[in-house]
């Protein structure tokens, strides 16, 4: 069985007392919750890592980041490599975020190194992927979706995707309080399997968890995780607040 998923991007939100505050919110308000087969995930910033990973020790809730450098280790100045965070007991990092594309220029071939090297030192990778509103308008959505994958991901064996998840995250649903609809979702996630059947196997494309982000809320949450194809969400911005976000996880 799949597992579920909703995970909780804080993006450039929250100092130290902030980060320890919500974590503890989150725990507790999920600790009665039967969370079978689902795992609740928050990825707060770097500096708050460690004291993050701290908090939520020996709790449901997942600490991951939310983004590193290709690069083992060298001359990068500011940037932060995957055993820098596994050495903090990081054991996810999400890649790929249509943020980190457009504003700090990461392409496909850069993404696919990331993951390579989050890969060789055992991080899971959460992939996020999406088209812009043009590409939509323009019905070429599947296309770039389809590109974004197979520059990304799809140099990968087989067994490398038990460590992988995705999220499909349409640029025009992020911050913007336009969801995509239910059906939209449905539709996209039946077709991103679908490739990785072709590309791969049944098994691959049934194993994935295949996460939705855009404006997911406690409004929208269950209607979009009713469908048969979305694993759970990759939430921004009700992520922020300790009772929408359990509200989410509930709703799954
Ligand atoms: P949003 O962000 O929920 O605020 O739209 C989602 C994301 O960027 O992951």
């Amino acid at each position: 069985m799949r597992q579920k998923i909703v995970a909780g991007n804080w993006k450039m939100n929250n100092d130290k007392k902030e980060t320890t505050k919500l974590i503890k919110e989150i725990k507790k308000s999920i600790k009665i919750l039967p969370l079978k087969n689902t795992r609740v995930i928050v990825a707060p910033t770097f500096v708050n890592l460690s004291s993050a990973v701290k908090k939520a020790k020996k709790s449901k809730v997942e600490v991951v980041a939310q983004n590193m450098h290709q690069a083992k280790s060298g001359a990068f100045t500011g940037e932060i490599s995957a055993n820098m965070l596994k050495s903090i007991g990081i054991k996810t990092v999400i890649l790929g975020h249509s943020e980190r594309r457009t504003y700090f220029g990461e392409t496909d071939s850069i993404l696919a190194e990331k993951v390579n090297s989050a890969l060789e030192n055992k991080l899971e990778t959460i992939f996020c992927f999406g088209e812009l509103l043009e590409d939509r308008k323009s019905e070429n959505h599947f296309k770039v979706v389809e590109n974004q994958l197979k520059n990304g991901l799809f140099h990968l064996e087989a067994t490398a995707w038990k460590n992988i998840i995705l999220a499909y995250e349409p640029v025009w649903a992020i911050g913007t309080g336009e969801t995509a609809s239910p059906e939209q979702a449905q539709e996209m996630h039946a077709f991103i399997r679908k490739i990785i059947e072709d590309k791969y196997n049944k098994e691959v494309a049934e194993n994935v968890s295949i996460l939705y982000g855009g404006s997911v809320k406690p409004a929208n949450a269950e209607e979009i995780f009713s469908k048969p194809d979305v694993d759970g969400g990759l939430i921004g911005g009700a992520a922020l607040k300790a009772e929408d976000f359990t509200a989410i996880i509930k709703a799954i």
